[in-house]
């Protein structure tokens, strides 16, 4: 193990082919990931709303019992009937179409997906290039926090905190959510990696998480009494926070400005690609997501460049 370390410390190529393809193979766990969580959460909260509703009737129901003295049936059955194990790792994948099991060999990152020409192996149904695509992102920027950072305990945090902002990202564009399954685990993973002093002093940290949370927590409802809409949600609140452990409050300014520039961005692009009327929504998770990567890189360069512009 520790021979493996110091090859990865002293060889860059053999560090960042490690990095390259570790990454790509969790890009296609992403995948699942990005496609199942959502739908994970939305049947839990069927099956608590339904238990909620089951123990109201039953209250009913003894109501009634108590006022008539009659014995009503108590007619209470599981009506969701599906037991199927349903999580991240079961059932295995399969082809939205004709319902074949994928096979190993055409599970391999972006390989199987060129090799299948983009189409399913038994029933030609296109495959998304989404799939491909987030293994590609997903490698792509995990190799450039390993460039940046070289083979060290911080690298391999940001590298983390990468993956996560690829699922985060892609769930938020499908489904308007950031779920606290992903935000809050950064939020505790970045102030353990403070106290382990891999990143920054635990103040800084501490009070960056405070801050980052409280400052788009009170955007939201300044916004909200003077519009009476809601221009984000709280999984935006935990994400800020993220950050905010992560890089510090002094970095909160920056990712802030920085989402509202790549907001813009992608907002024209998007509008002379799909035109004004199709133009749709975009959820602000994403935004702050790619900001917060970028001021992760580069936020120090950054801020001393806005610090000379305005003469400090
Ligand atoms: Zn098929």
């Amino acid at each position: 193990m520790q021979s493996i370390i110091d090859l990865m410390q002293s060889q860059l190529w053999f560090y960042l082919t490690t990095v390259g393809l570790v990454s790509l193979c969790v890009g296609s766990f992403l995948n699942v990931v990005i496609y199942r969580l959502p739908l994970m959460m939305q049947r839990e909260w069927q099956s608590e709303c339904r238990i909620l509703l089951e123990d109201e009737l039953k209250a009913n129901v003894a109501n009634v019992n108590k006022k008539t003295n009659s014995t009503v049936e108590n007619n209470t059955e599981n009506s969701t009937g599906s037991n199927q194990p349903f999580n991240l790792v079961k059932p295995n994948s399969t082809c939205p179409k004709c319902k074949t099991a994928i096979k190993p060999w055409q599970n391999i990152p972006i390989i199987s997906w060129l090799f299948l020409k983009g189409k399913c192996a038994s029933c030609s149904n296109p495959i998304s290039v989404r799939y491909p695509a987030v293994e590609a992102i997903t490698a792509i920027l995990s190799l450039v926090v390993a460039y940046s950072f070289g083979a060290t305990e911080q690298a391999l945090l940001y590298i983390l905190v990468t993956w996560v902002l690829v699922a985060l990202t892609f769930i938020d564009i499908d489904h308007m959510l950031l779920p606290d399954q992903l935000t809050l685990p950064l939020v505790w993973l970045a102030l353990i990696a403070s106290v382990l002093g891999y990143t920054i002093a635990p103040t800084d940290a501490i009070i960056g998480a405070a801050c980052g949370y409280l400052s788009l927590w009170s955007v939201f409802w300044l916004f909200k009494l003077l519009t009476g809409k809601e221009g984000m949600g709280y999984g935006d609140f935990k994400l800020l926070a993220v950050f905010g452990a992560l890089l510090g409050w002094q970095a909160l300014l920056t990712i802030i400005l920085l989402s509202s520039v790549v907001g813009a961005i992608i907002g024209i692009a998007l509008l002379s690609i799909q035109g004004k009327d199709k133009a749709t929504p975009i959820p602000f998770g994403p935004y702050l997501a790619i900001a917060g990567w970028i001021a992760m890189l580069w936020g120090s360069q950054l801020q001393s460049t806005y610090f000379n512009l305005m003469g400090y």
